[in-house]
């Protein structure tokens, strides 16, 4: 059935929702994966969130109104609402007006993004943000062109106008064996990372495979079949590393799954 929005509504495409995610901010989130991705990550995990068209078209109003449901307990988590994909900012509108309707009901905003769309994130959107988690992929530019398919540098300036603006980021970073978990490439990203008075903290975060049937769903070849999850001895290394540059850095994807390193 066609969506008709109400006044001051937008539509956009939704891959999926979650109304109790713990991994993507803090406290307790109701996540909202839009569609839509100009990156090719090797390790991606939703490979079908890539297209847009492979997202429900919903209007930002009927969301909102079901997020409204759920307001007492996020806020009683210290959780509230984290819009992510996809790539959020491949469709900045819709994002905007889902982070605009959360903040006027008093929720925490926090914008899960790989940074590389982030020319069309306006300045209007950050407003409503209060907590950025910036996806670096790679911290060496050759390497990070490898793995996602596009340059490293406008993550890079999407980061500098978060510095200028004194927003909150949390820096994540996926571990991969065999290709992220250099120590040159570690040190890049913790360098990256320490280089920002903004960045909260990193958190590493483990390459596990369990996307890996949505690639050949999707008629794609994945290419990361063999290789394993990180070892609890390189998690703790690549931790260790971000730390020696002075930088706040769990294992996992939020306080509840850290495990002490
Ligand atoms: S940025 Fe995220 S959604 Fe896009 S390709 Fe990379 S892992 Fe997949």
């Amino acid at each position: 059935m066609a969506v008709v929005p109400e006044a001051g509504s937008v539509d956009g495409y939704v891959h999926a929702v979650e109304s109790a995610g713990t991994l993507d901010g803090p406290g307790v989130r109701f996540v909202v994966f839009l569609s839509g991705c100009w990156l090719t990550c090797l390790y991606c995990h939703n490979p079908d969130c890539q297209n847009i068209n492979n997202g429900r078209q919903v209007a930002s109003t009927e969301l909102l109104k079901e997020i409204a449901d759920y307001k007492p307990y996020l806020q009683h988590t210290h959780g509230g609402v984290t819009i992510s994909g996809g790539e959020p900012l491949v469709q900045p509108a819709f994002t905007e007006a889902l982070l605009r309707g959360c903040k006027k009901m008093g929720l925490h905003t926090a914008l899960d993004t790989s940074g590389f769309p982030g020319w069309r994130a306006p300045d209007s959107l950050l407003d409503v943000t209060d907590l950025v988690l910036l996806d670096i992929k790679a911290g060496l530019p050759e390497l990070y062109e490898r793995i996602t398919g596009k340059a490293l540098e406008p993550t890079l300036e999407f980061a500098q106008r978060l510095r200028a603006r004194d927003m909150p980021i949390w820096v994540r970073f996926v571990l991969v064996p065999g290709l992220t978990d250099g120590e040159d490439n570690i040190h890049a990203v913790a360098q990256i990372a320490a280089d920002l008075p903004n960045v909260e903290r990193v958190e590493v975060l483990p390459f596990h495979n369990m996307g890996i049937h949505k690639w050949a769903e999707q008629g794609m070849t994945y290419t990361l079949s063999d290789t394993p999850t990180p070892t609890h001895e390189q998690t703790a290394h690549a931790v260790a590393i971000f730390r020696e540059h002075g930088i706040a850095t769990v294992y996992g994807g939020s306080e509840g799954t850290t495990a002490p390193l």
